[in-house]
């Protein structure tokens, strides 16, 4: 018996799927202009972890994360880098790949990409204008948010809140300011635009996932998922484009479903000393960098060991307990004698926490339970099950015997030889022996360890 929190209904529900057979989930991925950052790469760690507990609870999972590759980041980026579009978003694609398979993320069943889906975008966007629920105004279209009376059931924000917040676009081109675009102009320069019957243009954010989902899952769904600064204004939009659009048959028979997905379901944000990570605060990490310094499996752990619905504290102590907590573990199957053959069933327990909300947090401790019971106890079936239900956290599939090189190797110099060098290298300065500070800055540089020196003080990070 899974439960999730609901979004939707602001409370823990019993996930029952629509059919039990094939259970159907999307979670919005990433807008590829550059390398995700800590707090983008949360999610993915969290649904993998919600995709792997379903896979091992029903017979087929169905798992869709998108992929954002028209936006105007990625227009932004690609003019400052001087490249097409799809060149700047086919290389961070790969980056991307190659990051997530470090953190152990399994492959959604589809991955679609949003340029893919224009013209399954503009045939909706046509529907919606034809049936009242959008609106063309030179060369933009607009959805027509009074249309839908039920606009906000998700995020509970009111229309007083949406006109009085930030972030809305101000357009006298709108009949309402809460109105949002559904397609908009696009200059031919740009590269990256399509005709359409309301002219050369793109389509706006949230009309790409609902384009995607509509098109793999349906007209209603499992479960849809992202990080909670998704649910206003994305996930309410893409809901209200989505119902809108089954509405057209105008058949009060079809209203019967008005939420695309029975589950919506949102982790909270990466924080650094509080604040929210990301990208215009500028106090991201990007996940790539991390995976400079850590192994993929510290990273992982690292973003499991909160509750996805709980703010998560992303810093270097965490990073080391992390390394700590996995050290230990490799190091009972490396001395262990018993080789676990096919790894058996996870834990009861375990799974049972798990399956509540997906409780990672206690689910770890239970690990640890786990591993000193089978460190007294030892047995190739203590063993296995330890394995099997490390696996469903997506942890422990490192060759035991490999952990204490791989970890150490991402790395030429550890933390506590950088800072004794930076200390050397401040003492040197301090003599003005100008000679021996560049020579520490630059031996360091060759080890891909960058120092930056303020007024104030020195820092370093990895290149
Ligand atoms: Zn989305």
């Amino acid at each position: 018996m899974l439960y999730l929190f609901n979004t939707l209904s602001k409370t823990k529900e019993l996930f029952v799927p629509i059919n039990a057979s094939q259970v159907k989930m999307y979670v919005c991925g990433p807008t590829v202009y550059d390398y995700i950052h800590i707090g983008n790469a949360r999610p993915v760690v969290v649904f993998d972890t919600l995709y792997r507990v379903l896979k091992y609870l029903y017979k087929d999972v169905v798992y869709v994360r998108n992929i954002t590759d028209v936006d105007d980041k990625i227009i932004n980026r690609s003019r400052e880098n001087n490249e097409l579009p799809a060149v700047l978003t086919q290389k961070t694609i790969k980056s991307f790949h190659e990051d997530i398979a470090k953190i152990n993320a399994i492959a959604p069943t589809f991955e679609p990409k949003a340029t893919n889906y224009i013209a399954k975008m503009i045939a909706m966007i046509e529907s919606l204008i034809s049936h009242g629920y959008a609106y063309v105004a030179r060369g933009h279209v607009y959805f027509d948010v009074k249309s839908y009376p039920d606009y906000g059931q998700l995020s509970g924000i009111s229309m007083e809140e949406i006109l009085h917040g930030a972030r809305i676009e101000v357009s006298d081109l709108k009949k309402n300011s809460e109105d949002f675009v559904l397609w908009k102009p696009a200059a031919v320069e740009d590269n990256c635009g399509w005709d359409s019957p309301f002219g050369y243009g793109r389509p706006g954010w949230h009309m790409e996932c609902s384009a995607m989902s509509v098109d793999l899952l349906g007209e209603n769904f499992d479960i849809h998922g992202g990080g909670k600064d998704l649910i206003f204004p994305h996930h309410e939009n893409e809901i209200a484009q989505s119902v809108c659009y089954f509405h057209r048959d105008a058949d009060e028979n079809r209203h019967q479903h008005n939420n695309v997905a029975n589950y919506w379901v949102h982790n909270d944000f990466v924080v650094v000393d509080g604040q929210k990570m990301s990208k215009s605060l500028g106090n991201f990490t990007t996940l790539n960098a991390a995976l400079k310094k850590h192994h993929g499996e510290v990273v992982r752990l690292s973003l499991l060991k909160t509750h996805y619905r709980s703010p998560l504290d992303f810093s270097q102590k965490s990073l080391q307990e992390s390394t700590e907590t996995l050290d230990k573990f490799y190091d009972f199957l490396n001395s262990s004698q018993h080789i676990a053959e096919k790894p058996s069933k996870p834990n009861a327990e375990f799974l049972s926490a798990l399956c509540d909300d997906l409780n990672t947090h206690l689910a770890i401790s239970i690990l640890y339970k786990m591993l000193n019971e089978a460190k007294s106890n030892p047995s190739v079936e203590a063993k296995s099950q330890l394995l099997a239900s490390a696996n469903m956290l997506g942890l422990l599939y490192e060759n035991p015997q490999d952990w204490f090189t791989l970890k150490t190797s991402k790395l030429k110099i550890t933390e506590n030889e950088i800072e004794q060098l930076l200390e050397k290298r401040s003492i040197a300065k301090q003599n003005k022996d100008f000679k021996e500070s560049d020579r520490i800055r630059d031996y360091l540089g060759s080890l891909d360890i960058i120092i930056e020196d303020s007024p104030t003080k020195t820092t370093w990070r990895i290149k």
